[in-house]
């Protein structure tokens, strides 16, 4: 392993060794972007972006490189529509038209929301800079580019499969002896496992984000599923090299679905007893459709605003949602010029008892903020977190505000725009009660530890988390697989592992149990003038469909 400088990666590329290396990931979680050199390919893995820190002091990471110019990519894949996955997804797919593209349908269908949303967060940044005398923020990409972008997935330019309905591989023509398998991670709607299979005679797993627990909308993946691996003969690998997230890798989940589940609706029936309503702040991507989805199974009608009115079709089936709208069993807020009496109608409980769900899940902007200056200050309300409380938001401040003895100072400062846009701050009294429901989309501990064991991999490369995270995951496998366990890597920022068992066993003892030493030097195969986006000269193998596989 080696510490490397990102001006320094063409050089390694065109070295002819095989590696992997992290270009986002600074530290902790952040943005994924991961570049795996194989075989005379570069591969990308994802180009998220990352934010830290809250409301005005917010910062975006980036991972380095741009859009990385300069270097020549043969295939980008995108797991999943979450920023910090794929929040680059525009300007980096297009400033590379020599790269294939893979991501999936419902990705897509997630991408049209985001994008849009993403435009609009970047017009009222720029209004807001300009109203108080400072330049406009840098702008990631435009309407523009977002119009070309899909206007090209139209045209058929990208890979788009749908592996939220059946496990697909692919092969194409003009890379011979190359395998690539896409299956459902778990994780989010749309979100997909890589596995591929190269030249060489390797097979490399690269997670992406990955949930082996179900969650309200979609069903956990334990791991790989056999018949998955058996489209593509992919056991016969001659070793496997996984490439795993581990968000969760340092916690196991202590409470489960179902005993969460009977907590919140406990919560929910005692605050309606007592006449009063609770705010569900959440992401609108995955968390939202989840909450309001799981609030209807439980028995309640839900009030929805920001952007879970857009994905909860997505990610629950448009005609469900048509039902339930309706029935009643879902409100949706209006828009303009309805919006701010909607606001005050639903926080008073005027439609009746109606639990709001709402983005975003860190108070720091958004609808829910609208609905946290009414509901905060009464003591018969409840503000209900139900996932992770980032550090610096808002939401992790009012449960640092709830959990001081009562006295004074119980308020926080919350930002919102006014009529014209302008920022303003808004000091809010703290009266309501407030809940955390730890949901996760994330597998933990015990899960990640089982899903890279069944895989019976080679080497470990974990990714996608803090340094406790590392050392929880790599802990759990080790105790698991004692003498046999492969050796385990920590893949974070600008760490090039070679793709070699002498380098990669640098860190692990044990290594001598598994594999060989590979010593071929793939050379780079010519590039060819095949029209790259042509889409009728690669097989598709397409696999079991969702609905007849059994987690093994
Ligand atoms: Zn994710």
């Amino acid at each position: 392993m080696r510490v490397v400088k990102y001006e320094d990666l063409a050089g390694h590329l065109a070295s002819g060794n095989d590696f992997i290396v992290e270009l986002g990931e600074q530290k902790g979680i952040g943005s994924s972007s991961l570049i795996i050199r194989k075989c005379g390919k570069t591969i990308l893995i994802d180009r998220g972006i990352a934010f830290e820190g809250t409301g005005v002091d917010k910062l975006t990471t980036f991972p380095v490189g741009g859009n990385l110019e300069g270097i020549f990519i043969d295939l980008m894949i995108f797991t999943h529509v979450h920023a910090d996955h794929a929040g680059l997804i525009v300007p980096t797919v297009l400033a590379h038209e020599e790269s294939r593209v893979v991501f999936s349908e419902k990705t897509l269908e997630e991408l049209k929301i985001v994008l849009a949303d993403s435009l609009s967060i970047q017009r009222k940044e720029a209004k807001k800079a300009y109203l108080s005398g400072l330049p406009a923020p840098a702008a990631m990409f435009s309407e523009d580019d977002v119009s070309t972008f899909m206007a090209r997935v139209k045209a058929g330019y990208y890979e788009v499969v749908n592996t939220d309905e059946e496990d697909v591989w692919i092969t194409w023509e003009d890379w011979p002896d190359w395998d690539f398998g896409f299956t459902f991670s778990g994780h989010t709607t749309g979100s997909f496992i890589s596995c591929i299979k190269t030249p060489d005679g390797d097979g490399i797993v690269a997670t992406g984000d990955v949930s082996g627990h179900n969650q309200e909308t979609t069903q956990g993946v334990k791991t790989l599923s056999k018949s998955f691996l058996e489209m593509a003969d992919f056991r016969k690998c001659r070793r496997i090299i996984l490439i795993t997230e581990a968000t969760n890798g340092n916690r196991n989940l202590t409470e489960s679905q179902e005993a969460m589940d009977a907590r919140l609706k406990t919560v929910l029936a005692e605050t309606e007893r007592k006449g009063g309503n609770a705010l569900l702040p959440v992401f609108m991507v995955n968390r939202g459709p989840n909450i309001v989805a799981k609030l209807v199974r439980l028995g309640f009608k839900v009030f929805v605003a920001g952007g879970v009115r857009k994905t909860l079709a997505v990610e629950v089936g448009t005609e469900i949602v048509k039902r339930w709208k309706a029935d009643g069993t879902v409100m949706f807020i209006e828009n303009w010029p309805n919006y701010t009496n909607q606001i005050r109608t639903a926080a008073r409980g005027e439609y009746g008892f109606r639990p709001i769900v709402t983005s975003s899940a860190t108070l720091d902007q958004g609808a829910g903020v609208d609905f946290a200056i009414e509901m905060l200050p009464v003591p018969e309300n409840v503000l209900i977190s139900t996932g992770h409380r980032f550090d610096g938001s808002a939401m992790k401040e009012f449960f640092e505000i709830k959990n001081k003895p009562i006295g004074p100072g119980h308020t926080i400062v919350l930002n919102t725009t006014d009529a014209g846009g302008r920022q303003v701050k808004r000091t809010v009294n703290i009266r309501c009660g407030g809940y955390h429901f730890d949901y996760s989309a994330h597998s933990d501990r015990g899960e990640l530890a089982t899903f890279a064991n069944r895989i019976n991999p080679s080497v470990v490369f974990i990714k996608h988390c803090t340094k406790d995270g590392f050392h929880g995951l790599e802990s759990a496998l080790r105790s698991e697989l004692e003498e046999k366990c492969p050796p385990i890597n920590w893949a974070r920022h600008l760490h090039l592992f070679e793709l070699w068992f002498g380098t990669c066993n640098a860190q692990a003892p044990c290594h001598l149990t598994r594999g060989f030493f590979c010593a071929i030097i793939c050379t780079r195969r010519s590039y060819g003038e095949t029209d790259r986006f042509s889409t009728d000269f690669y097989e598709v193998r397409r696999g079991v469909p969702w609905s007849g596989r059994s987690a093994l």
